[in-house]
């Protein structure tokens, strides 16, 4: 029989037989005497009551008060209710397993819960009984749901999913275990179907569980020759660590390198980035990350002569042009405990590429290169319409036109990912049309006096983070005039200015 039919039969257990279930059985509820099987469905009894019921199914099987089948899918029903308590589904978990005849099935459901699972008890009881039993398919289950119960708050201490798949494979690492399963491995009866989105999922956990890049860099090695049209996501992954040194950071950023580098739209780009690559010596390999390649793709085709320049050499020009700029500190306590926003500040964190990308960035504020006004008047209206609109921030990407000027273009949030006038959640569409940009960028413009915001937020950096981009941040200080910041995922936060209504 299906799996799914046999789970599908749990849940849709019918509401007659459950009623007669509830009320046929006659009294043999007295205290300490033995619960009827029914009574593991009463959501009104005490836990108790309903694990006594729980651990005597099985006698009452034996003594043909009820069917095994009938005491199979009780079982399987309180382990599915996310509302019972933990330790009356951890209950059923075990009684469930004494039916030997049945493991098959169990297992099935096993791999089928795990993914949604939240129960930290429940997954620890469960991860148990795989690693007992040597039920390695359960780990594409446990890789989801690692990467579900983490989301938000990405903390992996003391979770059980982890340490689940380090016990279920212990002859090797978590991250070459959660390689395994990014290259498609035990997929054979584990019960989900895992696709793309959980193999980039894995590959994310894979990142954060490495010890560091070098691990990775090994893992990827060791792949070889992969086929682009039979699994392009393992290719552009090995294709990105070869050709653009770097490898994506998180899920997000292995669905970028996959668009960047099959996206027949990119080719020029692509070609571009592997050609600057090519030729950077060690310190400017130094840090090198997925963000500065469009900076220098830019660099290498408007001003090569940055691309011969020092480190030194472009900060001593980025001091020299922030030099005399009007700027603006955030002073919120999310971030400002971390540091402030000058230059001399973060000068030690900033690699080769960074100060590219800084010196463009800088630029978009006041250079002789370039006729900021038209750029500057955009983003004062841009801002205007953001401040107009009080169910979000808004925001989007930053290219370059044919000459070499950045150009700002504006993605508002969907109707349905506006979380607040303070709040910026990049659309799908911004991101997709990003993938051979300079930069994200969004504004603080909930009120025209906006200076106290004049900087990144927490959740600023985690955006940061998460896509692996250079960001650049508008906050309206008075009508008429915004400071600029430039932000990127280690922390740094560089204020750049302030620029004018023309
Ligand atoms: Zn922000």
């Amino acid at each position: 029989m299906p799996a799914n039919h046999r789970i599908g039969r749990v849940v849709v257990l019918p509401f007659i037989s459950l009623t007669v279930l509830l009320t046929g059985v006659p009294g043999c509820s007295g205290s300490g005497g033995p619960e009827p099987p029914s009574r593991m469905l009463d959501a009104e009894a005490h836990s108790k009551t309903r694990i006594r019921a729980i651990n005597g199914v099985w006698d009452a099987v034996d003594a043909g008060e009820i069917e095994r089948p009938q005491a199979r899918e009780m079982l399987k029903r309180v382990i599915w209710s996310r509302s019972t308590y933990w330790s009356t589904r951890v209950a059923a978990i075990n009684s469930l397993l004494k039916d030997t005849e049945g493991l098959d099935d169990t297992r099935t459901m096993f791999a089928l819960l795990v993914p949604t699972e939240k129960s930290v008890e429940v997954l620890e009881r469960i991860g148990e009984v795989c690693v007992n039993r040597g039920w390695v398919n359960i780990a594409p289950s446990f890789v989801r749901a690692w990467d579900r119960n983490t989301q938000e708050v990405r903390i992996d201490d003391d979770r059980p999913e982890p340490a689940t798949l380090t016990a279920l494979f212990p002859d090797r690492s978590l991250p070459e275990t959660l390689f395994e399963v990014f290259s498609g491995s035990y997929q054979e009866g584990a019960g989900v179907k895992f696709g793309e989105k959980d193999r980039r999922a894995a590959w994310g956990l894979l990142v954060r569980s490495a010890s560091d890049d070098d691990q990775i860099t090994r893992l990827v090695g060791q792949v070889g020759s992969v086929d682009r049209h039979a699994d392009p996501l393992m290719w552009a992954v090995a294709r990105s660590a070869d050709r653009f040194g770097a490898v994506p950071k998180t899920a997000e950023q292995v669905a970028w390198v996959r668009r960047l580098l099959t996206d027949p739209v990119n080719s020029e780009f692509v070609v571009a980035a592997e050609r600057a690559v090519a030729t950077l010596n060690a310190e400017q390999r130094a840090g090198w990350e997925l963000r500065h390649l469009a900076p220098v793709v830019w660099a290498s085709r408007f001003e090569p002569q940055l691309m011969n320049a020092t480190r030194a050499q472009l900060l001593n020009q980025l001091e020299s042009e922030l030099e005399d700029r009007e700027t603006f500190f955030r002073d919120r306590t999310d971030t400002a405990w971390l540091g402030g926003e000058s230059l001399g500040e973060w000068k030690d964190e900033i690699v080769w590429a960074d100060a590219v990308a800084l010196l463009l960035a800088a630029r978009v504020v006041q250079t002789a290169a370039w006729s900021t006004e038209s750029l500057h008047a955009e983003l004062l209206d841009q801002a205007d319409a953001d401040h107009a609109d009080t169910s979000t921030e808004y925001g989007g990407v930053v290219h370059w036109t044919d000459s070499g000027m950045p150009a700002f273009d504006l993605f508002p949030p969907r109707v349905n990912s506006r979380f607040g006038d303070d709040r910026f959640v990049a659309s799908e569409e911004l991101i997709e049309a990003s993938d051979t940009a300079l930069f994200h960028y969004h504004f603080h413009a909930m009120r025209t006096r906006n200076a106290d915001y004049a900087g990144p937020s927490f959740s600023d950096f985690e955006y940061a983070k998460r896509e692996g981009r250079g960001c650049l941040l508008f906050t309206l200080v008075s009508a008429d005039r915004l400071n600029v910041d430039y932000f990127q995922p280690d922390g740094v936060r560089i204020d750049l200015g302030t620029i004018e209504r023309p």
